[in-house]
């Protein structure tokens, strides 16, 4: 057996960078940006935290981020520890940092993330660590170079074509003899020798022998606004059999308004003349009501009352396509394509038929989407209970969203 089968190993995740090109201006740094509603990091961490060949991690984060790490980590599903360190001026000197943070750790060997790489798998992982214990100083994960390599001259034409036989791209994890790579990264520091774009140069640069190993495509470094975008789709769908699934979800939202003496009802945004009125706080449109919490209901967003509540005085006798269009905008920037909504009013009096296509124009209008998608259907209770005895209307509805468009936040 040898050394690191024996020696525990460490990892270092290293987040501590400002992410200037995915725009930290707008969104702060990409390592905190959400995916499928859980931080960059959170997910990163975990691929990590998860592995039971991996003992104590390291996290190098920005002196300025520990508010943004401590949210971040909220979104963790592993119940470990995990040792925080501030980072350094580059990446280079954040790494040291954390290397030196698991120096009295008594780990054998260490691998090192870019926290911006959430989607590590298991096997890149244990590839890494098979590496090391069949005896390299070092092993990385790298993925052959397909794409025909141009190098290009000030001007913008090409100088050369790269002869690209045996070229790779480096990922991360990359993992190292513990001692060598701390050792190797204090020289590095010493000789002020700052250019290093990973590890691996930094190992090289020390004569350390480094493997390569099989990467993996869907182990990307999250970089520009867009990578945010996909992967944010990415996770947005689920994995089944071997196929992505589309994440469409459905809600159902049910209300009922009391009637009471009056001389009409709204219903679906449409005035219908009666010889009663529905009582309530707003205009009391039980069918609007119960798509909007069924809309609701496919993000996890509550209901209607969450987001305007009774007691509140601005809604009172409130148009309720405002409650609509709410949800809609709710829906929409969760990410969520509404594909239908599906009312049902349940009252004896009055007659919705004729009324039922004026209904399906108002939601098409309201929610955005085409008529074809609106349907509106009428029943009555039968004469029996509450709506039977014209006490009420009730109304249930059901929305369907397909989730993962690539608009967030
Ligand atoms: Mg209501």
């Amino acid at each position: 057996m040898n050394k690191s089968e024996l020696e525990e190993i460490g990892a270092v995740i290293v987040a501590a960078g400002r992410g200037e090109r995915a725009g930290s201006n707008v969104h702060g740094p990409k390592q905190y940006r959400r995916i499928a509603n859980r931080a960059v990091l959170a997910r990163t961490v975990e691929a990590f935290l998860q592995h039971d060949r991996i003992g104590p991690v390291a996290i190098v984060i920005h002196r300025d981020d520990h508010k943004r790490f401590a949210t971040a980590m909220e979104d963790l599903n592993v119940p470990r520890s995990y040792i925080v360190v501030e980072g350094g001026a580059d990446r280079q000197a954040s790494v040291r940092y954390g290397l030196e943070a698991l120096e009295s750790a008594g780990i054998g060997s260490v691998l090192i993330h870019d926290g911006v790489r959430p989607f590590v798998s298991r096997s890149v992982i244990d590839r890494i660590i098979d590496a090391l214990d069949s005896g390299s100083d070092g092993a990385l994960p790298a993925l052959e170079v397909a794409d025909t390599l141009k190098r290009r001259d000030n001007e913008g034409f090409v100088e050369k074509t790269v002869e690209r036989a045996n070229l790779y791209r480096a990922q991360t994890p990359q993992g190292f003899d513990f001692e060598q790579i701390l050792n190797a990264h204090r020289s590095a520091a010493s000789d002020a020798m700052f250019a290093f774009t990973d590890d691996s140069a930094i190992a090289e640069w020390s004569e350390m022998k480094v493997k390569l190993v099989a990467g993996d495509p869907e182990n990307i470094k999250l970089t520009f606004p867009e990578d945010i975008d996909l992967a944010d789709r990415k996770l947005s769908s689920a994995m089944h059999s071997g196929h992505w699934l589309p994440d469409i979800r459905t809600g159902n939202g049910y209300d009922v308004h009391a009637l009471v003496p009056g001389d009409g009802v709204i219903l679906c945004g449409v005035e219908i003349p009666h010889d009663r009125a529905l009582a309530g706080h707003s205009d009391a449109d039980v069918a609007l009501h119960a798509i909007t919490d069924a809309l609701l209901a496919t993000c996890g967003m509550g209901d209607i009352g969450d987001h305007f509540p009774p007691s509140d005085p601005q809604w009172k006798d409130a148009a309720s396509y405002l409650f609509l269009k709410h949800a809609v905008e709710l829906v929409t920037s969760a990410g969520g394509t509404i594909m239908n909504a599906d009312v049902t009013l349940i009252c004896e009096a009055p007659k919705i038929g004729p009324h039922k296509q004026a209904m399906r124009e108002n939601l098409a209008r309201i929610i955005g989407i085409g008529m074809d998608r609106c349907s509106v259907k009428a029943t009555t209770n039968e004469k029996i209970g509450f709506v039977g005895r014209q006490e009420g209307i009730a109304a249930i509805a059901t929305a369907t969203v397909a989730y993962g468009a690539g608009k967030h936040e």
